[in-house]
């Protein structure tokens, strides 16, 4: 807090990152107070992945991070400071959601949609080229092959950037080009990058499957 006083001090730009679990979940109004005082430019929720020392049972249900990203898309209609999430995609699916109700209200963060491998990659010490930190799947690595051609053209940033070609309701969903779920937590849940994220409760449009696998 005293470092932060500081870079107020010096007008350096603030964000601060907080990783939302089931041990403080209940606080995040508290925390969204404290982000008001401190006068940020932007606060990134991050929704925690069972990697590491994280564990599944420390998650959230989907229901109660579907209730929580409400309350951010609401929250951000009367803060000062631009919200982003991180492997909780949902949240630009709710506010599209909610913009088509009213589209007068404020749409403060990227319209230009980023995950991993879309917009975004991981290089690791040794070289090998992840689509993020979380999604230790390896697309090649530099030693050998231009970091450029392993993001345009090989296999794994491919899929990642077809969300119609995901797995499940992911790959018709509506939103999915501005959504395609967690891939790290459909990774880390099932074993697969393309499978839907299993923390999401929206049900998409049966019908919207026939056009999809129909071609139209
Ligand atoms: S079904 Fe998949 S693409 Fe659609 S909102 Fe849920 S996570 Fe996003």
């Amino acid at each position: 807090m005293e470092k932060i006083t500081f870079l107020r001090q010096l007008d350096i730009p603030l964000q601060i990152n907080t990783t939302v679990s089931r041990h403080n979940v209940d606080d995040l109004p508290r925390i969204a107070q404290l982000m008001r005082q401190l006068q940020i430019f932007r606060w990134s929720v991050f929704f925690l992945v069972p990697t590491g020392r994280a564990r599944i049972q420390d998650l959230l249900t989907a229901s109660e991070q579907e209730a929580v990203l409400h309350w951010l898309v609401s929250l951000q209609q009367g803060v000062p400071f631009e919200i982003k999430t991180t492997e909780a995609p949902q949240y630009y699916r709710i506010r599209e959601q909610q913009r088509r109700v009213d589209p007068t209200m404020k749409m403060r963060t990227r319209q230009m949609p980023v995950w991993d491998g879309q917009g975004f990659l991981f290089i690791t010490h040794t070289g090998e080229v992840y689509p993020s930190g979380f999604l230790p799947v390896s697309a090649g690595n530099v030693r050998t092959t231009p970091l450029a051609q392993i993001y345009r053209e090989s296999p794994v940033f491919l899929g990642l950037r077809n969300p119609h070609g995901f797995k499940g309701k992911c790959g018709y969903c509506e939103f999915n080009t501005i959504c395609a779920g967690s891939r790290t937590r459909a990774y880390t849940v099932t074993g697969d990058y393309l499978e839907s994220d299993p923390y999401c409760p929206y049900v998409p449009d049966p019908e919207q499957k026939d056009r999809t696998s129909s071609g139209l």
